[in-house]
């Protein structure tokens, strides 16, 4: 194949994963020119391409090198890599994306008594993912019939094509919906950086060291936020013991009040209103909670 001097990203055209990888991506410094209908966008700002498909077809275009690296539920790399001929290229989970979060389950009707899996014996059951629920029964010993459907899987006990599913649940609503309960977890899911398992030796290689790093840049500013409170110099330990993870507070003077302190302290993670009011007992007054726009450390 002809080298490549930019690096190329499949994504998903149109569903639940669309939105917010492209928001991901545009967080991360890139932008694109062609609108989304079309199959390829052009990077603007870095040499950094997308290929719009269908999810499922992600971790077989970059298997085959057609494109670099993917952003696709867990889910879909998962049962690629259960199910692909060991001729394709090792594929990756090179960053967990934090969105698209769902789990891949074992359902089953409402009336069931399921308790464990052991009683799936001799069952038929209907899944999108034979790989992963294949891999789940031999683990355990269970000699179950796997019913491979593309889509609707949720409507087959009803149907009599099977006598439970193991697909995808988010809130549960679905299953709900069809007199279903979700009985066990086999995978938790959630979009991910699919890739090779080793860099490209080109520019490409250099592309995504560029791009990883931008993306825990992103990913750690996501989930900090910024709090800035004021204390008196006797209260500022009691205050910083009650503080949520994060690197030590910065602390500085408050012009004319020589007993006050101004803390600054970065949090890894929400701060809640209860960790506010705690802190407030401690002593301290005018808190803020900022989220972070942007972070080079
Ligand atoms: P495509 O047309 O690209 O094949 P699709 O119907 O397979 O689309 P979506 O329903 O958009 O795909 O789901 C994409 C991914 O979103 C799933 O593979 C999964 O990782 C994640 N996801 C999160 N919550 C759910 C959910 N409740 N049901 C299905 N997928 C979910
Ligand atoms: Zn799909």
């Amino acid at each position: 194949m002809k080298p490549r001097d930019r690096l190329r990203v499949a994504m998903q055209k149109s569903g639940r994963l669309t939105e917010p990888a492209l928001e991901l991506l545009r967080r991360c410094g890139l932008s694109f020119r062609q609108s989304r209908d079309k199959l390829f966008c052009f990077g603007e700002s870095e040499p950094v391409d997308l290929l719009l498909v269908r999810d499922d077809d992600i971790p077989g275009l970059i298997a085959q090198g057609v494109c670099d690296v993917g952003i696709v539920g867990r889910n879909v790399l998962d049962e690629f890599r259960l199910t692909a001929g060991v001729e394709q290229a090792p594929l990756a989970e090179l960053r967990a994306l934090g969105f698209g979060r769902c789990r891949l389950s074992i359902a089953v009707p409402q009336e069931s008594a399921y308790r464990e899996p052991a009683q799936l014996a001799g069952l038929r059951i209907a899944t999108s993912y034979p790989g992963l629920l294949g891999a789940w029964l031999r683990e355990r010993g269970i000699e179950a019939g796997v019913v491979t459907l593309a889509g609707s899987v949720e409507i087959a006990p009803k149907l009599g094509t099977a006598d439970l599913i193991c697909d995808l649940v988010q809130s549960g609503a679905t299953l709900v919906a069809n007199q279903l309960r979700e009985a066990d977890v086999l995978l938790d899911s959630e979009a991910v950086l699919a890739g090779p398992a080793e860099l490209p030796g080109d520019e490409r290689g250099d592309l995504l060291a560029l791009l990883l790093k931008r993306l825990d840049g992103v990913i750690q500013v996501r989930e900090s936020r910024l709090l800035l409170l004021q204390a008196p110099r006797c209260a500022v330990e009691a205050v910083t013991r009650l503080l949520p993870g994060g690197p030590q507070p910065t602390l500085l003077p408050v012009a004319g009040q020589p007993e006050q302190l101004l803390l600054q302290a970065l949090c890894a993670g929400e701060v809640s209103w209860r960790q506010l009011e705690e802190i407030k007992k401690a002593g301290a007054r005018d808190m803020f909670v900022l989220p972070v726009e942007k972070m080079l450390t």
